[in-house]
């Protein structure tokens, strides 16, 4: 029986190695990890008990020492059973339910049988080297064992749906060697010294696969990473939700204080409340784009539309919109852009311009006194016909501390609060500014010394298109009210205070302004009457105005220009309303020069 010693002896340093890997881990505590805890506890001790047996018979001790390692040894084999079969029930069918009552029930079962097979009679029966057990004692141990498992497969058939489960791979081991060597110990009980290698086996398969608490940690990572997706998801569409809600209003809000402030006989206290109102809704209007582009940002939506465009139209147009901002502050704002720089340039624009113009404001809002420097430089590759332009901004204001760096560009994240007070700002500007920097392949850095100012540099390639200057055309002309008197103008949509914004938008150019509150409506209007032109607001219950579009492009012989109006300010959203049909695209709050430039466009 040396052999039993030397099998006993191995099975217990890989038990005892599986014990010091487990317990040394951080264990998520589980109700399935706790129980794979005594599991491995009893397997050890059982395997313990199995080493002094295999001793025992080796040595020939005593008879009443052989008995009673045995009792202890079939008790732990019950309870093992008693565990393994606990932890599918557990699985299968409790799963998170009435835990606590199941266990106790359990703790009963495993004190009644072991006080069983404690007072049970065993027979161990010496010959040379070898032992035969028998008694009561050893057969229910057996019976119970048997039983144990017949519960387990039960368990498996209530539960076949999730029979694939990796959890369930220890009962489909169990029946593939555990009930094998049973039988065969059963049949020849002098080799009972290969049960606990194969226990030991089911522990350690059941380790890798069940309960290696890696395993069960990274599904618990991964459970909470879906749910944090999720939410994410949720909170994405809110915001766009939310975004799009505010802006329907606002534009009633911009609409009608700029009414106010083209009203001649308005006092001059009153016309300055009205500039507060539309000031104050610009600002607003900027935070809740600013919300949507991150919003855009995190849902990977935003897209990169390139267009040809005039670099150096597009940076003086930036510094005239600096200016205001700086107000009356005592600074000196200085701008050059490189001669070298393209005539025409291919890029995103209104990104480049969204960069720069978050940088200069910034500037403006953090620098009290001194000079702002914006610089464009740049280095043109003819061979592979790209621009290298290199955007400084660099301001004499409050600088930024070293240690606040790094949180400049995360979102929602204002630095310094207690002197920004005054500022207004939600910290979006310079997460949304190096997030579309990177998704244009470009650069961002900041260099900045506390209370005596900051440069940020940007780094862009651009397409060139021509070295030649193409002639301005984008001079902001003054509106002449009087080029379109007379002309029919249709404006299309659900909201009646949008439609008397519109109303008053228009009211200067004294045209024949026709409202209506429904795409239908609007269908029954263009068959019988001609218009000149049509503004179609997109979101409406019903017929949606790109469904109104389709619905009048069916009419035999129109040929009115529809323009789309809304409040959907999506980037690359004038490219999806014109590739769905429509002449052009208006967003909401209108802007009067937009406007002008439409009608000028479609009413000449
Ligand atoms: P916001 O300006 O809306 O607060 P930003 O993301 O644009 O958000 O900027 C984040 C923070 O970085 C600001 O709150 C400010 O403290 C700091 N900051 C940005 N630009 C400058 C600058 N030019 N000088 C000093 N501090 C700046």
């Amino acid at each position: 029986m040396a052999e039993g010693v030397i099998l006993n002896v191995y099975s217990l340093v890989i038990i005892f190695t599986l014990c010091i890997i487990f317990f040394r881990k951080r264990n998520v505590s589980y109700k399935e990890v706790q129980i794979y805890e005594r599991l491995i506890v009893s397997t050890t001790l059982m395997n313990l008990f199995g080493l002094f047996i295999s001793i025992g018979i080796y040595f020939n001790f005593n008879n009443f020492f052989l008995v009673l390692i045995n009792k202890i040894y079939c008790i732990y084999l019950m309870i093992w059973i008693t565990l393994l079969t606990f932890y599918i029930i557990y699985i299968a069918i409790l799963k998170s339910g009435n835990i606590e009552k199941a266990e106790r029930i359990m703790k009963t079962i495993c004190l009644v049988n072991g006080i069983f097979i404690l007072l049970a009679p065993i027979k161990v029966t010496l010959t040379n080297d070898t032992a035969t057990l028998s008694g009561l004692a050893i057969t229910y141990s057996y019976m119970y064992f048997l039983f144990g498992y017949l519960v387990q497969i039960l368990c498996v058939i209530i539960d076949h749906k999730n029979a694939k489960n990796k959890k369930y791979v220890p009962v489909y081991f169990l029946t593939i060697f555990g009930i094998c060597v049973l039988a065969l110990q059963y049949f020849i009980p002098t080799i009972n010294y290969i049960i606990n290698p194969t226990l030991i086996f089911i522990i350690i398969v059941m380790y890798f696969t069940i309960e290696n608490p890696d395993v069960k940690m990274i599904e618990q990572l991964n459970m909470a990473k879906r749910q944090a997706e999720k939410a994410n998801k949720a909170k994405t569409e809110f915001l766009s939700n939310m975004s799009h809600e505010i802006r329907t209003p606002l534009n009633a809000i911009v609409g009608f204080s700029e009414c106010m402030l083209e009203q001649k006989d308005l006092g001059e206290e009153t016309k300055g409340f009205a500039k507060d109102i539309v000031d104050a809704s610009n600002n607003l209007l900027e935070i809740v784009n600013g919300i949507l582009d991150i919003s855009k940002i995190e849902a990977n939506k935003m897209e990169i539309i390139p267009k040809e465009y005039n670099p150096r139209e597009v940076f003086n147009s930036l510094c005239k919109l600096t200016i205001p901002r700086i107000g009356d502050k005592p600074i000196e704002f200085k701008y050059t852009f490189s001669e070298d720089m393209p005539g025409v340039l291919k890029g995103d624009v209104a990104k480049v311009k969204q960069i720069i113009l978050n940088l200069l404001t910034n500037a403006a809002k953090y620098t009290d006194k001194g000079e702002i420097n914006f610089n464009v430089n740049c280095i043109n590759r003819m061979d592979t016909k790209t621009c290298l332009l290199y955007i400084s901004v660099k301001d004499t204001g409050r600088g930024i501390k070293k240690e606040n760096i790094d949180k400049l560009f995360n979102k929602f994240e204002r630095i310094d609060e207690d002197r920004n007070t005054t500022i207004e700002g939600t910290g979006l500007g310079l997460a949304i500014t190096k997030s579309l920097t990177e998704m244009m392949g470009g650069r961002i850095t900041v260099f900045s010394k506390f209370n005596e100012g900051s440069t940020f540099r940007v780094y862009l390639e651009q397409e060139i298109i021509s070295m030649e200057v193409p002639e301005s055309n984008s001079e902001e002309i003054e509106i002449d009210y009087s080029l379109h008197k007379g002309k029919k103008i249709l404006v299309v949509d659900d909201s009646k205070i949008n439609l008397k914004v519109a109303a008053n938008v228009l009211k200067p150019y004294n045209m024949d302004v026709v409202l209506v509150d429904s795409g239908k409506e609007c269908l029954e209007l263009a068959e019988k009457q001609t218009f000149d032109l049509i503004l179609m607001d997109i979101m409406m219950p019903k017929m949606n105005g790109i469904e109104c579009l389709n619905a009048l492009k069916e009419i035999p012989g129109f040929n009115v220009p529809v323009v789309a109006l809304t409040a959907d300010a999506i980037e690359g959203t004038d490219e999806k309303y014109k590739s769905a049909g429509f002449d052009d695209y208006l967003s909401k709050p209108i802007d009067r020069y937009l406007l002008n430039k439409v009608l000028n466009k479609f009413l000449k």
